[in-house]
């Protein structure tokens, strides 16, 4: 985060709907326009059902990207599922209860109910603009989960894959992937020139699996994707993927080397972090990178 930044926090985290593009016959996105804590949206017609993937932050998002979603899908039921449980993917839920229909993983559900109240504390905590955002923010549970490693819907003409496969960035990741069209929200499996974003908050929140991380991205590479909508940063090919992969499995390898050397994790910090820095200078949030180094330096 810069200094000024840090001074009244993130800017509003703000989803414009008038930035919803459609990336394929039916498939569109509300791009997140680089705002921090503003995630890619999607909306995803068949011939009788929409499907929304994430909601952006709070009741108003929520409420906008319900609206955008009604105008785009017309008559169709809406179907809303979330990449994960962060704040800024799936905590504008509440204004699609008993519009749409909720569909989640189960991981994804309990990590919802363990940790939700928890991360809307903390991130009420970022600043004014965050704070104003999740003001009257309810959790609201799904209306139906799902247990197997992936499940489909059908839209109509067009059938969407859900994939799961445990803790990576988060216990419920959840990637949704259109097989015809070979298109692929990761959430934030993968970000675009972002620093990954690394949760590690102990004790409240040290749940990550950076090597899962690393070898999910590595297959959904293997799936030949056409275009992937990562979860923040713009939208792109196949080459995102491999740029997170081998960020995660570079900056681990580096981290164990130097815990080898005797390092505690502050130390490593002020070792790599620069560094890290500067081999990525169009890469945004920095901040992250020293959460990415603690959490390789608790492993080895
Ligand atoms: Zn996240």
């Amino acid at each position: 985060m810069s200094d000024t930044a840090s001074i009244a926090g993130p800017p509003a985290p703000v989803v414009d709907p008038s930035a919803i593009k459609e990336i394929a016959a039916g498939v569109f996105v509300i791009c997140d326009r680089r705002v921090p804590l503003v995630p890619n949206i999607g909306i995803i017609l068949g011939t009788h059902t929409a499907l929304v993937v994430d909601t952006g932050m709070g009741p108003a998002n929520g409420k906008k990207v319900l609206e955008a979603a009604q105008r785009t899908a017309g008559q169709r039921p809406l179907v809303l599922t979330l990449t994960h449980f962060h704040p800024e993917h799936g905590f504008g839920a509440q204004a699609f209860k008993g519009a749409a229909k909720i569909h989640y993983n189960r991981s994804q559900r309990n990590e919802l109910q363990a940790k939700g109240e928890g991360y809307l504390s903390m991130f009420k905590t970022f600043g004014p603009h965050v704070a104003a955002a999740l003001e009257g923010t309810q959790l609201v549970q799904p209306d139906q989960v799902y247990d197997s490693a992936s499940t489909s819907i059908d839209l109509g003409g067009r059938t969407v894959e859900l994939r799961t496969w445990g803790l990576a960035h988060t216990a419920g990741d959840q990637v949704v992937w259109l097989p015809q069209e070979r298109i692929l929200f990761t959430g934030d499996l993968a970000e675009e020139r972002i620093f990954p974003i690394f949760p590690w908050f102990p004790p409240d929140d040290a749940h990550i699996d950076g090597a899962r991380w690393a070898s999910i991205l590595s297959e959904l590479a293997d799936w030949k994707p056409a275009i992937v909508v990562p979860g923040h940063g713009d939208i792109g090919g196949v080459e995102i993927l491999v740029a997170v992969r081998d960020y995660l499995v570079d900056l681990g390898k580096r981290v164990a080397a130097e815990r080898k050397s005797g390092k505690d994790a502050d130390a490593i910090v002020a070792a790599l972090a620069p560094q890290i820095r500067a081999e990525h200078p169009d890469w945004s949030a920095p901040e992250w990178i020293d959460f990415a180094i603690k959490y390789y330096s608790t492993l080895s």
